[in-house]
């Protein structure tokens, strides 16, 4: 696909990881920085892929389920060990489902849990 578009937002959450031994066993906070990458072939009349706007909103509702929150805690995470891999998973997941009428394919997710270590997700 000839086009790809990329935003950038950011949520804040608390987690602990199961099933792993170290300082991340214990509670504790990120600020997440999430990538979206969208492609597609087919731009609009206006010469776009998607309006950056309503890509924000669609993503905006997604991350509102996960800022300031404390993951372990919700049903979505419900027996898992919310990373940031399977943040990620999650962002993509549920975008796809609120994209799926556009002629725009959801491409990857980028979850960055610091400023040197991300993890993504893709198909
Ligand atoms: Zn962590």
């Amino acid at each position: 696909m000839p086009y790809e578009l990329k935003i950038e937002t950011a949520f804040a959450a608390a987690h602990n990881l199961l099933n792993y031994c170290g300082e991340c066993e214990n509670l504790h906070g990120h600020n997440w920085k999430i990538e979206i990458y969208i492609q597609g072939s087919e731009l609009d009349k206006s010469g776009m892929l998607i309006d950056f706007k309503v890509l924000k909103e669609h993503t905006d509702t997604i991350l509102d389920t996960l800022d300031h929150t404390y993951l372990n805690k919700l049903p979505i995470f419900e027996g898992l060990s919310p990373s940031s891999e399977l943040i990620a998973k999650y962002i993509f997941v549920e975008l796809e489902k609120k994209l799926d009428k556009l002629p725009v394919t959801v491409h990857k997710i980028v979850a960055w849990e610091s400023e040197k270590a991300a993890a993504s997700y893709y198909r």
